[in-house]
């Protein structure tokens, strides 16, 4: 049996995380170190490694996932202004293996990122 991934522990209530959405597909949770004012994880349930990853099969999830950052976002009162982010693989800055869209507000940020 795979070893869970820290996210689908998140998702099992094993690890506490503050939780600002949750539906059948998809989780958002504050990230534990944040990077701005506002900094959440949109992590889907489907434990697929990273963004590169995706398959034909999970186009809905996809688009799911493409709503959801939206209703996040205003869920914090960011949708005037916010930064979305996957790191996709170690070189991407990548460190945990259960892809995650990070969106982030509550602060100006520059371009081009680090
Ligand atoms: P990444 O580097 O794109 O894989 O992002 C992983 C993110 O998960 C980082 O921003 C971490 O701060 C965040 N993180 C790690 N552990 C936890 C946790 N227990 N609860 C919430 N966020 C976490």
């Amino acid at each position: 049996m795979n070893k869970k991934t820290l996210f689908e522990k998140i998702i099992d209530r094993e690890i506490p995380a503050k939780i600002i959405y949750e539906d059948d597909l998809c989780i958002a949770i504050e990230d534990i170190n944040p990077q701005a004012p506002i900094h959440i994880l949109l992590i889907p349930k489907k434990p697929i490694e990273k963004f590169s990853d995706f398959k034909q099969d999970d186009k809905d999830l996809l688009a799911h996932l493409c709503f959801k950052v939206n209703e996040v976002a205003s869920i914090c009162n960011i949708s005037d202004s916010f930064r979305i982010n996957i790191n996709n693989g170690e070189e991407a800055g990548q460190e945990v293996f259960h892809l995650h869209i990070h969106i982030l507000g509550g602060r100006k940020f520059s371009w081009p990122p680090g």
